[in-house]
């Protein structure tokens, strides 16, 4: 009987240390300790063993089954511990598989993607990024670029006012931007000269939306103010752009255009690529698109500004991104942009 208690102790501790979870665990314990366990049915062979037999059997028995259930239980704690360790190292993801499979790569808005290009480029010939408002006065947006209240010229923006019933004549009236220009006055003041500045974002016009006009777009804009700064500057940027840009192919002309702000004014026009200069529904027949308008800031805008005109002049040159991008993508429609949708973007 001893050696069958022995015998029971080593092939049950040696299962035990063996166990990886807590489920054979629990099936080591009922074999052991269950209805029909090992330990349970034993005692029921000591009836026929001596009393002296007896007197030696009990004590190892119990013994034994204090130790088995010892082990069992220590072994359970270190199973559990196992587990939580297991838990700490492996890197595991809350992501359901499925979701994981859905995953694809964002890039960037195309119009976003030229307005970087063009931003390196003019980065190259020491331009750089210059913030005004969005929402802004009348005086920024206007007054100082030579176009003060009742200008006939005011015409040429379609402009949201923030307050549409209060027309009357008043410096700080307050306005959505309508181009990059209101930067000017500010970089001036701030920078002085010489100035190399780039005015990059948003702005409103209270217009009808249709293939070549949205009522929200961006504009680039640069402002160069140096000594002796000429015509000749402002066609070679124009053209620097359009090579960098939109390729060397692209043919390009400027025609006098009158801005209040500049004297000369341009217009910087690109063959329509469209209809080949035959005249299309994007170009509105002309053959041309007008991408750029520039010219020589007005010596009233450089004396707003502080810069006296006699010394220094400068240019200001600037475009419409959504305008460019219809040319360089090759995209009719200019609300096609800002639709937001997926399968128009990701062709870029
Ligand atoms: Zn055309």
């Amino acid at each position: 009987m001893e050696e069958r208690i022995e015998k029971i102790k080593t092939e049950y501790q040696n299962r035990i240390q063996q166990a990886q979870t807590l489920k054979e665990l629990d099936e080591v314990f009922l074999a052991l300790f269950g209805k029909t366990g090992e330990i349970t049915l034993l005692p029921k062979d000591f009836s026929s063993l001596s009393v002296e037999d007896k007197k030696i059997v009990g004590p190892l028995f119990n013994q034994v089954k204090i130790e088995l259930e010892k082990a069992i239980e220590e072994r359970r704690n270190e199973v559990r511990e196992e587990s939580y360790k297991k838990l700490e190292t492996e890197k595991f993801s809350l992501q359901l598989p499925k979701l994981q499979a859905k995953e694809r790569k964002g890039h960037l808005h195309p119009l976003t993607q030229l307005l970087q290009e063009t931003i390196e480029a003019f980065e190259k010939l020491g331009f750089q990024q210059f913030d005004a408002p969005h929402i802004d006065s009348d005086y920024y947006n206007f007054e100082v670029l030579n176009i003060p209240e009742g200008h006939p010229a005011r015409n040429l923006w379609d402009t949201f006012y923030l307050d549409p019933y209060n027309l009357g004549s008043q410096p700080g009236r307050m306005l959505l931007r309508t181009h990059t220009s209101n930067s000017q006055i500010r970089a001036m003041k701030q920078l002085g000269t010489p100035l190399r500045i780039m005015s990059i974002g948003r702005c409103f016009r209270y217009e009808a939306v249709d293939a070549r006009h949205e009522h929200t777009l961006d504009q680039f804009e640069i402002v160069y103010v140096d000594k002796k700064v000429n015509m000749a500057n402002l066609q070679y940027l124009s053209e620097y752009f359009l090579k960098t840009i939109l390729g060397k192919d692209i043919k390009a002309r400027m025609r006098p255009k009158y801005y209040p702000f500049v004297e000369p004014g341009a217009g910087v026009d690109g063959l329509c690529l469209f209809c080949k200069g035959k005249g299309c529904r994007v170009c509105g027949g002309a053959g041309w698109l007008e991408l750029a308008g520039a010219g020589m800031i007005h010596p009233t805008v450089l004396k707003n500004g502080g810069i006296d005109p006699n010394e220094y002049s400068g240019i200001a040159w600037g475009f419409g991104p959504l305008r460019v991008a219809m040319l360089k993508y090759g995209i009719e429609d200019v609300r096609s942009f800002l639709s937001g949708d997926l399968r128009f973007l990701e062709k870029f």
